[in-house]
């Protein structure tokens, strides 16, 4: 297994769980190397799903906010359009911060960090070859790429690379929400709140302990930044103060006020990304399906990671028939939802900002 991420987690603690030992290899130097990201919702029948298989829905269950759910609409002038908050027994998209995800699927599993792959070679006589950046080499029967958007072992498979949306997203965050910045906590309420504009987007997101999340969103050239230093905390806000400007002031305060600022221009791969079946290599998750962030990248993640586990460790023994049978479902399901997810997008970060409202309207239950 290639890369620890909710793709390769899930799909380790479920042959873990069946008795089945599994390498985990991992680039990053230890679990906290890097900042883990926000907060993610998990839905029924997919992350939760996954969690089931690997024995992890109670504490899944323990640790999620299904308060998280709540969503507020704003109008740039800070009119409230929407204001939808979940019946307190409804556990269909509970929110879960990454980095509790991550422990809790890490649990007893044996993840080598530090250990970059850097090419994955099939073919040999004697399984497949992994290279790492040490200048290591091992071989294994069958290597599962969940190594993410940039993923080594995709080209294994396949020639294809992600591709820019026309979208960037810049990210801050604000800490204790509650104590330092009280005036904007009812803004941001349980869950989340989202502005549209005109090819804008500025949605902010509750983590656990009043941590929150923010991701300025819009349309530009992927060169946008090319007249400032990303790393210059004051010059990126003052940039997005001027793309948003005239925006209602609680909603800019959120960038205001924010600490640092993460730049993530948003790549996809194509809808429908399959190749040719390689023998002992395959690909999960983002390194499968990259598409845009709209809350299926990690539930598909951890539901193809589940599955093709569970076909391992439950099915005749036939390795590679296994494999092929769970690339032909994983590429359906994940080409709907690339479908839906790129439509999404399109609407969400929009020349018509009425477009994200109606997509809002279908989406959530009443
Ligand atoms: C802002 C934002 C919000 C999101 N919100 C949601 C949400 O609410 N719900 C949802 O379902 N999805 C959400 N997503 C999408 C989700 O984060 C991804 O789809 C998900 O993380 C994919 O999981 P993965 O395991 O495939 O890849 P990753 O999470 O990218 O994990 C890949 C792992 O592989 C490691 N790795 C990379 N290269 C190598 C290498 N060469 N050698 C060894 N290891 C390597 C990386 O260090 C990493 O640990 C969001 C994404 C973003 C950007």
């Amino acid at each position: 297994m290639v890369g620890s991420g909710p793709a390769g987690l899930t799909f380790a603690r479920v042959l873990h769980r069946h008795g089945h030992p599994v390498t985990v290899l991992e680039r990053d130097p230890a679990p906290d190397a890097r900042p883990p990201g926000g907060t993610l919702d998990l839905r029924e029948g997919m992350g939760q799903r996954a969690l089931d298989k690997a024995g992890l829905l109670a504490e899944f269950q323990a640790l999620a906010r299904p308060e998280g759910q709540a969503m507020r609409i704003l109008d740039t002038d800070g009119t409230v359009l929407r204001d939808w908050r979940p019946r307190p027994d409804d556990r269909a998209n509970p929110e879960i911060d990454r980095r509790q995800l991550r422990d809790l699927l890490l649990g007893p599993l044996d993840v080598q960090w530090g250990r970059g792959v850097t090419r994955v070679v099939p073919g040999s006589r004697d399984g497949v070859q992994v290279h790492f950046a040490d200048g290591r080499q091992e071989t294994f029967d069958l290597v599962v790429g969940a190594d993410g958007a940039w993923s080594r072992t995709r080209r294994a498979v396949s020639s294809v690379t992600p591709h820019y949306t026309g979208v960037t997203s810049v990210e801050t965050s604000l800490d204790d929400i509650d104590t330092r910045h009280a005036d904007l906590a009812p803004l941001i309420g349980d869950g989340s709140v989202a502005a549209y504009g005109v090819n804008r987007a500025l949605v902010a997101q509750r983590n656990s302990g009043g941590h929150v999340k923010v991701y300025a969103q819009f349309r530009a050239p992927l060169d946008w930044h090319t007249h400032m230093d990303l790393a210059d905390a004051e010059a990126v806000r003052a940039s997005l103060l001027a793309l948003f400007d005239g925006w209602t002031a609680p909603v800019l305060d959120l960038l205001r006020h924010g600490a640092a600022f993460v730049h993530r221009p948003l790549y996809v791969l194509p809808v429908s990304h399959t190749w040719p079946h390689v023998l002992g290599v395959t690909l999960l998750g983002d390194a499968a399906h990259l598409m845009p962030p709209l809350g299926a990248g990690a539930n598909l993640a951890m539901l193809e990671g589940a599955e093709l586990a569970e076909s391992l460790a439950t099915g005749p023994g036939d390795l590679d028939g296994t494999v092929r049978a769970f690339e032909e479902r994983m590429w359906a399901r994940a080409a709907r939802w690339a479908k839906i997810t790129t439509a999404g997008l399109e609407r969400l970060v929009s020349p018509d900002p009425t477009a994200a409202l109606a997509l809002f309207d279908q989406v959530q239950p009443s």
